[in-house]
Parts: C-alpha cells; structure tokens; sequence
C-alpha cells in the first residue's frame, strides 16, 4: 500500500510507481493507482515488468494526490477483476492489505444494495460496508469508519482516495499489518506505506508507524488523526519480521534486519550444532545466517544462488499463488558446488511451511556433494492456518500436521521432519525464542499459526483455504 499528497501541487504518481516497485516484495500478482475523478489504473504482473504501463500511467495520471497497491491474494480468485485500488460507487477507491475473516458476514449486508458478485474480494465487501456508514453519517469519515471498525474481524491497513481528493489511511486495533507515515521533502509530500522500505526507496523521512485503531486523513487542509479504537494487547505478525517484509524497514520501532540475526543467534544458542560453513537459502534467511555465523563463528558461504537473470529468478516462491508456481520459482535457485562440495553445512532457513522448497533445496546440496546437512530454522514449527493476511495451506498440507501431528515436544516434531525433509538433523525455533529474537512480548505479537491460539480475532472462521469457503 502506499498514498501520497503533495501540498505544492507537485506530480506524486512517479513516487507512487517508485514506492510500488520497493513493495513489490509484498505483493507479485497485480498492481494499481488511482487519482482523484478516474477509474483505477491496474494491471496483472509485476510493477517493472512492462515498462510501457509505468511510462502510460505516469503519463496519462498527473496528480497531487494518488495511492497504490501491489496484490498479493489471500481469498478470492486471482484475477484482474480483484486487482486493487478497487473503485466503490466512484464515491471513493479502496485499496487493502490483509484479510477480513468475517468478510461472509459482512457480505450479507451489502450484496443485495449493490448487486454484488459472490465471488467479491473481502475488500470489495468492506469498502461498499463504508459507503453505506458513510450515507448514515453525512460523509464524516471518522464516524463511518468508528462504526467499520466495530464490525470487522480480522487484519486490515486500508487506503483510501475520494473523488474529491482526500485520502484516508486506517489500521486495525490489533496492527497485524503493518503501516508508517513519512514525508517526501522535494516534493513536500506525505507519505503513507506499508513499510519504511518505500520511505527510503523515495529518500523520505520516516515519520512513525500509524497506531494501531487509527485513522489518518491526508486532507487538502492538512494531516488530522483519530484513534477509532484502542486495544491493550497487539498482535503484530511474528511472520514479517522472519519472512514478509523487507530486511530494511522498521516495524514497531524495530528493524527487521536486527530481528532477523538475532534470531539467528537465538538458534545458535538453542542448539550446539558442529558444521564447517553456514548458508543461508536466500534470500530472507540471510541476515539470520549472518547471526548464527557470528555467535558461532562458523563461516557463511553462498552455497544457494538466485538466479536473478532468469524472468522468475527474482521473484518470491511463497507468496506465489499456486503450489506450480511456487516449484518453478524454486528451480531458479541454483548450488555452488565449490562452496559446499564434502562440506558439512548448516543452512538457515527462515520458515518452513509444506516443506517442498526445503526438501529440492537439500536435493540440491547433495547432488553437489554436501557431506552432512543440518537445517536450522528461525520461525517456529507452523500448525495452523492464518486468517489475517498471510496465505497459509490448510491445516492438513502444513508440513508438520502431516509427518509430525501427534509429536509430544519440539525435538520430536524436529526429527520427524529432518526425516521427511532428508536433512541429518533439523532444529526449529520456539515460540519464547521467537519473542526473543524480535524482541517483542506476547502482549504485541501475533503467534497464532504456531500456537493456534486464535484468541486475536473475533472469532474463529470455517474457511479453509482461498478458493475452498464452506
Ligand atoms: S497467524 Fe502467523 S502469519 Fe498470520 S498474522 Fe499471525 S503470526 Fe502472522
């Protein structure tokens, strides 16, 4: 997500498509802008990937005030027609990142108004939502939103542009996801993005996170603020610090990077592991290979390459759609031989969550003579499904319920995966050494897929999985 508003009047559509580019790691499906009085421009793909739609829409899209979106699905099919900005009645466009679990609900009391399609996105269902709090509040966003918030379960950041060209930023009480506010002093722009990472793509200032239950109005009078609820307990996702987002940002007042070697220090410190180098599988681990190096004072090869050349050597394998597409991105990693050949080597990886990635890339290492193989892993064994924006399989395909289900502590569940995976020992992280390496507490951090404790929402939903609703 980003929104940005120039209060000189400058053209901010080039610093939207810059800061969509430095998101692009959030989001490979799809991306959008949208101006005031336009219908959205979107298109599938990625931002770079044909330069004739950057060069159209920075043409044809000249505006002081604009959002965008990169798409990475989590209910809904996948399809141009769920692309994001999402335009509601022209009264405003819509663009989110997360999943509304109660989106069913919700869906009840729009569908028959607006005529909408059964196979709407969760955000499609919550922006006609607003419209009608909105028609209730004479157009006061603040109390429209108040009413929203009450009603939705699960995690959302939202943007929002209207036609008469205000934009609104909100994030839900618990902060699953999340959302910063900075400014672009060339432009005299704030700025509003899904992580600081944009911030310093444009060279703008990192202002602060946006609260969690706050709503922020960039209007043409200024910026104003309100808390729309508050909660004491926060559930920030444990996942972007390990995995999601980008090495750089900071979230919560902590840099992901920093987060990332010490947690891989914490696995140095949970297990006496011997190995004569340490990779990391790129590219999220490699901060946490860095720390274990570090504390251990095992060196760190490169003994897994992207192949950036290739068109799919860049892009990330678990956030692909479809279990196809994830293999073929997986392909384009590629051994070093000299880096590991009758070597013992420790790889760190930062998650494993079907466990096909890991298995081809321990395939790898052997076929170019890796002695013996020990996989360390820095989140936590993943149990359960995650309904708040992060698109896990069912419970059934996660790795661990299939080989390791009735395990009775973590060296159990380690084994019988090393034994599925084809690794000679495997060590996971715990759900304390979790909150150590990020240096978060259980008060502020959503662990949910590792405990399933679902407590953080509302309710629990009875979907499985994207395409399979009951
Ligand atoms: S369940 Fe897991 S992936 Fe989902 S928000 Fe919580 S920590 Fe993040």
């Amino acid at each position: 997500l980003v929104a940005a508003r120039s209060y000189s009047g400058n053209n901010v559509v080039p610093l939207i498509v810059l800061a969509l580019r430095a998101l692009q790691h959030r989001g490979q499906e799809a991306w959008g802008i949208a101006i005031p009085g336009r219908k959205p421009f979107r298109r599938r793909g990625l931002v770079s990937e044909y330069p004739v739609n950057v060069a159209k829409v920075v043409t044809n899209y000249r505006s002081d005030v604009a959002i965008g979106h990169v798409r990475y699905s989590t209910v809904g099919p996948i399809s141009l027609e769920n692309a994001q900005p999402v335009d509601i009645a022209s009264a405003f466009c819509i663009a989110h990142n997360g999943t509304i679990s109660n989106a069913d609900e919700i869906a009840n009391f729009v569908q028959d108004e607006f005529g909408i399609s059964s196979s709407a996105s969760d955000t499609t269902i919550a922006g006609y939502r607003l419209l009608q709090h909105l028609r209730k509040e004479k157009s006061d966003w603040f109390s429209a939103f108040e009413k929203l918030g009450r009603e939705l379960d699960g995690a959302y950041c939202f943007i929002f542009i209207t036609r008469s060209g205000e934009i609104y930023a909100a994030r839900d009480d618990k902060g699953f996801r999340p959302l910063c506010l900075g400014y672009h002093e060339e432009s005299d722009s704030y700025i509003i993005c899904s992580e600081s990472v944009a911030l310093s793509v444009l060279s703008a200032k990192f202002i602060r996170d946006v609260m969690p239950g706050e709503i922020i109005r960039l209007g043409k009078d200024g910026i104003q603020s309100c808390l729309f609820s508050q909660r004491e307990r926060h559930s920030h996702c444990a996942f972007e610090y390990t995995y999601f987002a980008h090495p750089s940002s900071i979230i919560e007042g902590i840099s992901v990077y920093n987060a990332r070697k010490e947690l891989g220090k914490v696995l140095a410190e949970m297990y006496d592991v011997k190995g004569d180098i340490v990779i990391p599988v790129p590219d999220s681990a490699r901060p946490a290979a860095l720390g274990f190096s570090e504390k251990t004072g095992i060196p760190t090869e490169e003994g897994l390459m992207k192949d950036r050349y290739g068109r799919k050597g860049g892009l990330r394998s678990f956030i692909q759609p479809l279990q196809s597409e994830r293999i073929e991105v997986n392909k384009w990693v590629v051994p070093v031989e000299h880096a590991v050949k009758g070597k013992n080597v420790v790889i760190i990886d930062d998650s494993i969550v079907r466990g096909t990635s890991s298995s081809m890339m321990v395939k790898l290492l052997r076929k170019v003579g890796a002695k013996r193989i020990t996989l360390l892993v820095t989140y936590p064994p993943i149990t359960h499904p995650c309904f708040m924006g992060i698109d896990f399989p069912t419970h059934n395909e996660l790795i661990v319920n299939r080989v390791a289900k009735d395990a009775e502590n973590l060296d159990e569940i380690n084994w019988k995966v090393a034994r599925t995976i084809g690794v000679d020992y495997l060590g996971y992280n715990s759900v304390d050494g979790l909150y150590k390496g990020i240096g978060l507490g259980k008060n502020e951090l959503c662990t949910t897929c590792a405990t399933g404790d679902y407590s953080c929402l509302r309710a629990k939903p009875e979907y499985t999985l994207r395409m399979r609703k009951v």
